[in-house]
């Protein structure tokens, strides 16, 4: 029986606009640093990739527009006394920016400043003791193979928002949704 709901952002409580994973490579190649592995990285090239980084996600923040059926399923979990969460690779000012916009509010929220970023299962073991609900209790929704990978390596129950798309997927999710309302089902059949 479901608990929590943690949601990704880019492409799961906002439209798919960005392609994250392609700007994280074109950072790589300009400035050879990468996201999960900061520490490698001099002081100067990574001022330069989160400078390329902040100013994407930014824009990328101001542009977002609300994916179908999030205020629906945000007032029915909140009806059904689920908590619900939002974890992202993304900073925290910009995720600001999208609740705001939107108009939408989490009580926990874990970006790229509070945690290591997925696929790292760290940010669901803290979100697992901030909620109070065991990570078998958890369900991790995202729209790409580290919302799965992070899902799974923390014990959590794990749905893919599916985009038509090749996702080159590392792992198999326990479920495959063509939109956030699914999740009412996956939650009504325990
Ligand atoms: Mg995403």
């Amino acid at each position: 029986m479901l608990q929590g709901i943690i949601f990704d952002m880019d492409g799961t409580i906002t439209k798919p606009k960005v392609d994250f994973a392609a700007v994280e490579r074109e950072i790589e190649e300009k400035f050879g640093f990468v996201l999960d592995h900061a520490e490698r990285s001099s002081p100067e090239a990574r001022a330069k990739a989160m400078e390329m980084l902040d100013q994407v996600e930014s824009q990328a923040a101001i542009e977002s527009e609300l994916n179908e059926g999030v205020h629906e399923l945000l007032d029915y979990l909140s009806q059904k006394q689920l908590k619900s969460a939002l974890f992202t690779r993304n900073c925290r000012k910009s995720v600001d920016v999208v609740l705001g916009k939107h108009n939408l509010h989490f009580k926990y929220v874990i970006s790229r400043d509070d945690a290591k970023p997925k696929p790292a299962p760290d940010a669901i073991l803290l979100l697992s003791k901030m909620m109070e609900i065991h990570t078998d209790y958890l369900l991790m929704v995202g729209d790409y193979k580290y919302d799965i990978m992070c899902g799974k390596a923390a014990g959590a129950k794990t749905a893919l928002l599916r985009y038509q798309k090749d996702l080159d997927m590392e792992v198999i999710p326990d479920f495959e949704i063509d939109s956030l309302q699914e999740i009412i089902q996956i939650i009504e059949r325990g």
